[in-house]
């Protein structure tokens, strides 16, 4: 059954406000986001959810039953949803999405954080042990850990009453019929370009929180805020491209245009010769070792989603100290896990990345620099993202160094 979606009375809007309050208190970091969201009733819906506009959906008789303390710790759980992108999320998973299996995921990545927090969750929310998933995992990684059934372990009962749509299109599942139009004049919602606005400023509410050490910010969320606000200091689409063709160059034949295959865009009675360029193949070595700081790593994050725009997607990551982690695939550097701490060798993890199948035409290194390096030219070309700039004569002239001074986010090399 549909629920019937309408404004918000005035009794309504009272309870709301009580819950937005106990919800800024238990994360006054997420005020900005909170007073974001467009709230409107949900009739029937049994719960709280978001769309992708931002308006947040509350069941009146849902927000009567948990109380303002219930209800403002679920509203923080709602504007992880959207804080954390699980609609662009999903939609790059790829394949069909199990929304379903999404949702656990989600749900689980956030509410892992928000316990930790303090914050009063309802007992029956879904969380990593009760999926029998690890904590402190990312979004992604859970959904593939989850069985395509939806849950190896059922979560205790609550759960499957949710509705069809889980935490709503702002959590990644589907659009929903019910759900108003964006311009809806009674209940508008956020366009893209508010939704990327508001995104910001609440990355730098964060940002500031942090800074004047107020509150505890989950230290995922505090990356997030991070990456957000800083824009890669590295042109990574032209470097790579300049790598590329001087991969091409040496590698007869990979640039071809054929007539073997047809364009995808036929001109009709025309036969159009299909471009094969060159996709650069990507790793990067990230150095987690303990001399690494934070502004290092913030670093570390900007450059990454530079690197992952430019090739196209996503990129095989390795965090490095003095051992490597095996590699993952990220689509965004927030899901890249800083684990590490000990020693530094950046050897190991060139090596590793060399050892890579496919293997990679490319290997970014990112290093405050105090560290061994190979004393061989690597098969792949390496670039050396420097976050110091103390180093950079240590780097073997056969690799490109590009220096990014974590002090003062400034380009050089
Ligand atoms: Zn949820």
């Amino acid at each position: 059954m549909n629920p019937q979606i309408r404004p918000l009375t005035a009794d309504e809007r009272r309870g709301l406000a009580a819950a937005r309050l106990v919800a800024v208190e238990n994360a006054p970091y997420l005020a900005h986001a909170l007073f974001s969201t467009r709230p409107v009733a949900a009739v029937g819906l049994a719960t709280f959810a978001v769309d992708r506009h931002w308006r947040l959906y509350v069941d009146p008789a849902t927000l009567t039953e948990w109380g303002p303390q219930v209800a403002g710790a679920v509203l923080v759980h709602e504007v992880n949803h959207l804080i954390r992108d699980h609609a662009g999320r999903a939609a790059s998973l790829g394949g069909q999405v199990d929304h379903k299996r999404w949702n656990f995921a989600t749900d689980a990545a956030i509410n892992d954080d928000l316990i930790r927090a303090g914050l009063p969750l309802p007992e029956w929310v879904v969380t990593p042990a009760a999926l029998g998933l690890p904590d402190a995992g990312v979004e992604e990684a859970y959904y593939a850990a989850l069985t395509p059934e939806g849950k190896p372990d059922a979560p205790e009962d609550g759960q499957e009453d949710a509705g069809e749509g889980g935490c709503g299109s702002g959590a990644g599942d589907p659009v929903q019929p019910w759900e108003p139009g964006l311009d809806d004049p009674t209940m508008p919602g956020l366009d893209d370009g508010q939704v990327a606005i508001t995104r910001r400023q609440v990355a730098e509410q964060i940002r500031d929180a942090v800074a004047k050490g107020r509150g505890t910010v989950p230290a995922g969320m505090q990356r997030w805020a991070e990456s957000e606000l800083t824009a890669p200091a590295v042109p990574w689409r032209k470097v790579l491209a300049g790598m590329v063709k001087r991969c091409t160059s040496l590698t007869i034949g990979r640039v071809t245009y054929s007539y073997m295959k047809p364009g995808r865009r036929q001109i009709p009675g025309i036969i159009t010769p299909a471009m094969r360029a060159p996709r650069v193949t990507a790793a990067e070595v990230i150095d987690t070792s303990a001399s690494m700081a934070d502004d290092d790593l913030a670093v570390c994050l900007s450059e990454t989603n530079g690197v992952i725009k430019a090739v196209g997607g996503s990129v095989r990551i390795i965090a490095c100290d003095a051992d490597a982690d095996t590699a993952r695939v990220v689509r965004n550097a927030r899901d890249v896990k800083l684990i590490g701490g000990g020693g530094t060798d950046m050897r190991v993890g060139i090596a590793a990345a060399e050892a890579l199948r496919p293997a990679p035409d490319v290997i970014v290194c990112i290093s405050d620099g105090g560290t061994p390096w190979p004393d061989r030219p690597t098969r792949a070309h390496l670039i050396v993202v420097l976050t110091r700039p103390h180093f950079a004569d240590r780097v073997p002239s056969w690799a490109r160094v590009l220096v990014v001074d974590a002090a003062q986010r400034a380009v050089a090399g």
